[in-house]
């Protein structure tokens, strides 16, 4: 009887084991499922996030028939090639013409920038890509935006802005401190802007439209990028 009370009471335990086992890797899933990216076969969490400006029924800024969505994803789709060629993880807050704001009803554009933090906040750095539009057409090159206060988003800005600097004019020869930009400025990791020309200037736009200098433009910021994650890592 004694050894039979025994072996009960260790199928009991095992069968603790088993659920306590069970729910630790339930909750482990349940925790990491939202930060966790699949690439090659192995999970990882993201160190880089790429946010393609704007999307879906947000076009962002248009020069004629040029929407800066269009601009924004095709380059964002070449750094994230470049990342994945260098082994640098990553994850896009969007990879087509979508914008993450759910259905057409008020609020719509803040829903987009809350599910965009979200994605944003899960990486160690974040880097959204625009290009400009202004009223006056003789406006052009590049600028980087930067949370004003962060000196870690300042130097990731910087990185990025002296890549920038070879092979697009600048618009402004340093990165701008922000303070009224909501991503910039409610992130949890470094962040920075980058307005890559301008469409309403012909030159820029001319740029803008070109294949080889949209994908000079990713190897600019992926190099800034990398220079910056040196520091760090
Ligand atoms: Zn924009």
């Amino acid at each position: 009887m004694g050894r039979v009370r025994v072996l009960l009471i260790s199928k009991k335990m095992l069968f603790i084991i088993l659920v306590v086992i069970n729910v630790i890797f339930f909750l482990a899933w349940f925790n990491l499922k939202d930060v966790e990216t699949t690439f090659s076969g192995t999970v990882y969490r993201p160190i880089v996030v790429i946010d393609p400006g704007h999307g879906g029924v947000d076009s962002g800024a248009v020069f004629e028939n040029i929407m800066e969505k269009d601009i924004t994803l095709d380059i964002s789709l070449h750094i994230r090639d470049l990342l994945q060629k260098k082994d640098i993880p990553f994850v896009l807050t969007r990879e087509s013409d979508i914008d993450l704001g759910g259905e057409l009803t008020k609020g719509r554009h803040k829903r987009d920038l809350l599910a965009r933090r979200q994605i944003i906040n899960q990486g160690k750095i974040a880097v959204s890509i625009h290009v400009n539009t202004i009223d006056d057409h003789r406006e052009e090159g590049a600028v980087v935006f930067y949370a004003e206060g962060s000196k870690e988003g300042e130097k990731l800005a910087t990185s990025i802005l002296n890549e920038l600097g070879k092979i697009q004019k600048l618009n402004y020869h340093q990165p701008i401190p922000r303070s009224n930009l909501f991503l910039l400025r409610t992130s949890t990791p470094p962040m920075v802007l980058v307005e890559l020309g301008f469409i309403s200037n012909k030159e820029d736009r001319v740029k803008l439209l070109n294949s080889d200098f949209r994908k000079k433009c990713a190897q600019a910021i992926v190099q800034g990028i990398q220079v910056y994650l040196e520091t760090i890592i």
